[in-house]
């Protein structure tokens, strides 16, 4: 993708949807998948000579516009643009403009969103993709690379362990890669899919393993397809690389459900544990299963030589659109939460996904073990609720997802969610048992089998840390934030 002239990359999560709207098919203009930052798009990125104009929300006669100047060296940057980077002229890495959403962080493991065609083979080999790394050196990296996302086996734990085990096993092995549930993983998959398939088959070359799956939500249409064609023209896998869909069910994520779904089970229900899936996986064989975050780090790192030391987390709640970016890990929740475009005051975030921790204080840095000792998630997910936001609302409804959505497989999930639920409902009629909700919630954390049921009790549990006083005022009759007001009449 190099040449003499501008080159002119238009990115949004249907970039061929975008440019057919426009009927260009001018040379020097490639679809490129999307950056993350939704409220960004269509974008169109316009580089010549080391420097690129940034157009954002373009309309598509705007598209046009700039697509017919992608053969003028002298109009590509004349003006009219959101933002300009310069930059290396052979980067491989989107350059980060000034522009919200975009401009926070850095652009490693999601170098290639928005910048390389994500199923272009020439654009992953020209950034140094495809590589063949001994064992012994992936093995190397394994030791300090830790699982991202509940998806992952090895979840803010090291790697290595795991992947010697199933070095180890006797008989065939699988490694299955875990891209249903987070937006995170989504946009990897749909918009740098070659570096998820490089991080698995340097796995599945280090482990032996001979089978590779890429399993996904079926709602990530765009991530499907874009993995699948991705899959089909891979270099020499060391193992066929199949693609398989679940069903957008947020407990559909957990490993072993993954495992279940992948197997063409309906009935999701969570396997019990030991075994884990390193032992007995994907159709009773040993199998390792990490998300494509985790992947995409591995690959990085072993081009890179060194690990890249970011988190990859998305943004979403009450912003103008979510943002998906990638902060080292000493960066703070603030310049995540500051990355977003808020639609109001700030009041609380929700971080760790569907069943995050709620806090109020953002002065807490990425790293795993911090995120952990605050009592809040590691999922990569950060929701932010503005000061409109009741708490126990926001709590309640987190409850009742868990209650419906839970697998009924143990009791302390599928029962104690219920009565959380209806715990928390008790309140708007006069009745606040705090005691009676965390020893509930102490059941749950400790009895549930998988990871489900231990953190579906999380949000009230930080939530009534952080903002007691919103509970004892509903008791009270009264809503803070004002939204409760008919359910607190009706009570
Ligand atoms: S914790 Fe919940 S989701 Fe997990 S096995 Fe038990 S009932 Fe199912």
């Amino acid at each position: 993708m190099t040449g003499d002239g501008p080159i002119v990359r238009v990115s949004a999560s249907d970039p061929d949807g975008v440019l057919s709207e426009t009927n260009t098919t001018r040379d020097g203009v490639v679809t490129v998948g999307s950056t993350g930052a939704q409220g960004l798009e269509p974008l169109v990125a316009v580089t010549h000579e080391g420097r690129t104009a940034f157009h954002t929300r373009c309309s598509p006669e705007r598209v046009a516009e700039l697509c017919a100047h992608a053969d003028s060296a002298e109009t590509a940057h004349s003006g009219g643009y959101d933002a300009v980077a310069d930059h290396d002229p052979q980067t491989d890495q989107l350059p980060v403009p000034e522009l919200p959403g975009l401009g926070a962080g850095e652009r490693t493991v999601l170098g290639a969103c928005g910048w390389r065609r994500p199923t272009s083979t020439a654009d992953h080999e020209a950034a140094g993709g495809f590589g063949t790394p001994s064992p012994a050196r992936v093995l190397e990296v394994g030791e300090s690379l830790h699982g991202r996302g509940w998806g992952d086996v090895c979840q803010d734990e090291s790697v290595a362990g795991t992947w010697e085990s199933v070095r180890e096993a006797d008989g065939a092995s699988s490694v299955v890669v875990n891209g249903h549930g987070a937006a995170s993983d989504a946009l990897l998959l749909a918009s740098a899919p070659f570096e998820v398939l490089d991080g698995a088959v340097a796995v599945a070359r280090t482990v032996g393993a001979d089978r590779i799956v890429v399993y996904a939500s079926a709602d990530d249409e765009r991530s499907v397809e874009t993995v699948s064609a991705a899959a089909e023209t891979y270099p020499e896998p060391p193992a066929p690389i199949d693609v398989v869909t679940g069903p957008a069910e947020y407990k559909a994520a957990e490993p072993t459900m993954a495992l279940e779904a992948v197997e063409g089970n309906h009935r999701l229900e969570a396997r019990l544990r030991p075994p884990g899936p390193e032992e007995v996986g994907l159709h009773g064989r040993p199998t390792l299963l990490h998300t494509p975050r985790t992947l995409a780090h591995l690959a990085v790192t072993l081009r890179r030589d060194e690990a890249p030391g970011t988190r990859v987390l998305t943004v979403t709640g009450d912003v103008a659109a979510p943002v998906t970016l990638e902060l080292p890990e000493t960066a703070t929740l603030s310049e995540a939460v500051d990355a977003a475009d808020a639609t109001g005051e700030f009041k609380a975030a929700c971080v760790g996904g569907q069943f995050g921790g709620v806090t109020r204080e953002t002065d807490v840095t990425l790293d795993p073990a911090a995120l952990e000792e605050a009592d809040l998630g590691t999922e990569g997910a950060v929701r932010v609720l503005a000061d409109d936001r009741c708490i126990v609302e926001f709590v309640g409804r987190q409850a009742t997802f868990a209650s419906e959505e839970n697998c009924g497989r143990c009791v302390p999930c599928r029962e104690g969610t219920t009565q959380l639920a209806e715990l928390l409902r008790d309140i708007y009629g006069g009745a606040y048992d705090r005691d009676g909700i965390e020893e509930l919630l102490r059941v749950m954390d400790t009895s549930s089998i998988c990871a489900f049921g231990v953190r579906a009790g999380r949000p009230t549990r930080t939530a009534i840390s952080a903002f007691e006083a919103e509970f004892e005022a509903h008791a009270d009759g009264r809503c803070p934030a004002g939204s409760c007001t008919e359910a607190l009449e009706a009570s």
